[in-house]
């Protein structure tokens, strides 16, 4: 099934991309929970959480951190909170693994969402 983040990826649908190269595509959270809110998204949808990209693309992963790393730096002041949320219960419903990138400033109330 095609991801509503692969949809992102084939400009089938529009995002505010901030970043995109030929393995990873970051675009600004469509219902941002802090000042800056971005995801940060390898464009294979193969892997559906980070244990599976962990396992299956390490260096995918890695890259995933150091883009995301550098886009809080570009965004806000190179701080950054970064979450992946694994599974309904913890608040996935995009089942393609992507990292959520929150700077600026934080509430604790952007911890879960
Ligand atoms: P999850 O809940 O799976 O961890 O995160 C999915 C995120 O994708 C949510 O924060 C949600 O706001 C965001 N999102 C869902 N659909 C779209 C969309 O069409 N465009 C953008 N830019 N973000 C989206």
């Amino acid at each position: 099934m095609t991801s509503i983040f692969t949809r992102i990826v084939a400009r089938e649908i529009p995002a505010e991309i901030v970043f995109e190269n030929d393995r990873v595509i970051a675009f600004k959270d469509i219902a941002p929970q802090a000042p800056v809110h971005l995801l940060v998204v390898p464009k294979t949808e193969e892997y559906e959480n980070v244990a599976q990209l962990a396992e299956g693309d390490p260096a995918l992963l890695a890259e995933l951190v150091a883009t995301a790393s550098a886009l809080a730096a570009e965004h806000a002041n190179g701080e950054y909170r970064l979450i992946f949320n694994s599974g309904p219960s913890a608040g996935q419903t995009v089942f393609h693994v992507h990292a959520h990138v929150l700077s600026g400033h934080i509430t604790e109330g952007s911890l879960g969402f």
